[in-house]
């Protein structure tokens, strides 16, 4: 059990605390504060006093208390079930360079891509954590793409991802840089990496950001499609840090490889002392047992093609699809779709473009009797020149489409594809 208790001999009874709480479960006593029932722990109280005399309390079994204890580690705070990054010592910009199958992540470069840039308007550096095991070489590479440091953890331990495992790396890696901003590819591993971190050091995660920018005093501005995508709220993680996003890939333009590499490279060693990093992660590691380690067989992506033909609810019948599959062939792609036709049973979730689907930005995306939801377009607007074809012509998809063709698609797309065979 855990609860918050006030120490009176620090409080001097400032109030900050009382108008902090969002749950209205702090009041001034004669000598102290209060706290009712209504406190959620949520330990805002404890951030805002001015003097540390709120603290959160764990106690064990047998009714002793274990109080939160600060570290002498510069810049740190942490305590029983936190450790924090304090907000004015808190620079740079961090990206998990997530590594697996002996290559990094792609999202990984366009993460770089948008650190480069958050970090060149506010005149900080761009530090890579790169994880795995047999890690360190792959690593090299990542300094030919303009980051100022790249952290290894090289360790047979780090052989698979497990995600407890890895939130060890990435609290070290936190603690050693303190960084102010800390990003990750919104991919599966990213996925369940992103909040353990987050918990751990009780800040705030934006996930599957569209936008990031970062204001003059290091705020990072964190935009995202909210309510089914109707929609773009901007959120802003003022008091912890660091500031936690992951983006999904191919919002972001990649960064440029450049042929001389810069920046240095430091490999961290941990050591293995009871209680330390490399001793947790083996117990997380003792939780879990590997039955099988081949590699799942590689489904091809949609966000990886160069040309994409995507067909909508314009569709009338399954059988229709080779058509449109001929067509995407023809030009060298893929064929997609739209929800609808996901939850038809027509197409697998891989192939939806969209909101709660893949980003794509291929050379060209034909979109064949898609209306172009909003839910729709955020997954493909960015795209470098978009054909649609649609019979309405005031269908929302002529606001994203380069091109447009107003017309039956059952008329329009053998004509293309005698064209195209000509
Ligand atoms: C939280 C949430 C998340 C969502 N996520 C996604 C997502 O990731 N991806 C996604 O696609 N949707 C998503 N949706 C659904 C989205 O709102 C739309 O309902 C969906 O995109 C519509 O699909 P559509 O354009 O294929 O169908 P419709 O909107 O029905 O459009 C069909 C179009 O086909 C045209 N048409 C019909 N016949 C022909 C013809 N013969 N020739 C030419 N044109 C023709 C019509 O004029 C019409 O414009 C989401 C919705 C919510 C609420």
């Amino acid at each position: 059990m855990s609860r918050i208790v006030v120490n009176p001999s620090l409080c001097d009874r400032c109030g900050e605390c009382v108008a902090a709480c969002p749950f209205g479960a702090l009041s001034l006593r004669n000598d102290t504060v209060d706290v009712s029932d209504q406190c959620r722990l949520c330990l805002v109280c404890t951030r805002r006093c001015p003097r540390g005399a709120i603290l959160l309390v764990k106690e064990k079994a047998d009714g002793a208390g274990v109080s939160d204890v600060r570290t002498g580690v510069t810049g740190m705070r942490s305590g029983a079930n936190k450790v924090e990054v304090l907000r004015d010592s808190a620079r740079g910009i961090m990206v998990f360079a997530e590594y697996h199958g002996g290559r990094f992540e792609p999202v990984t470069y366009e993460l770089i891509g948008k650190a480069l840039e958050l970090a060149g308007k506010v005149g900080d550096n761009v530090v890579c954590v790169a994880a795995g095991e047999s890690v360190l070489e792959p690593a090299r590479e990542l300094l030919h793409y303009g980051v100022d440091k790249v952290l290894v953890y090289d360790a047979p331990e780090l052989r698979y991802f497990v995600a407890p495992a890895y939130t060890e790396i990435l609290e070290d890696a936190i603690r050693r840089v303190k960084p102010g901003v800390l990003l990750i590819g919104a991919t599966p591993l990213g996925r369940s990496l992103a909040p353990r971190v987050a918990v751990r050091f009780r800040t705030g995660l934006t996930a599957d950001c569209t936008i990031l920018d970062i204001r003059p005093d290091g705020e990072l501005v964190q935009t995202r499609p909210a309510f089914g995508g109707n929609i773009m709220a901007t959120i802003v993680t003022r008091e912890t840090r660091p500031q936690m996003a992951t983006v999904r890939y191919k919002v972001m333009k990649r960064a440029e490889r450049r042929p001389v590499p810069s920046g240095d490279l430091e490999e961290v060693t941990l050591s293995g002392s009871p209680g330390g990093t490399l001793a947790r992660i083996r117990e997380h590691l003792n939780r879990i047992k590997v039955i099988s380690d081949s590699p799942l067989p590689k489904t091809e992506s949609i966000a990886d093609a160069e040309v994409i033909v995507a067909v909508g609810r314009g569709v009338r019948s399954d059988k229709d699809l080779p058509m449109f599959e001929r067509l995407a062939e023809r030009l060298g792609g893929v064929l997609a779709c739209s929800r609808p036709l996901v939850e038809k049973g027509w197409f697998p979730a891989s192939r939806q473009v969209g909101l709660s689907g893949r980003t794509v930005r291929p050379k060209l995306y034909i979109a064949c009797g898609i209306s172009g939801a909003i839910q729709h377009a955020a997954g493909m607007s960015e795209s470098e020149v978009i054909i649609a074809i649609n019979q309405d012509r005031n269908a929302q998809i002529f606001d994203v489409a380069h091109y447009g063709i107003v017309g039956d698609m059952y008329e329009i797309v053998p004509e293309l594809l005698r064209l195209f065979s000509a």
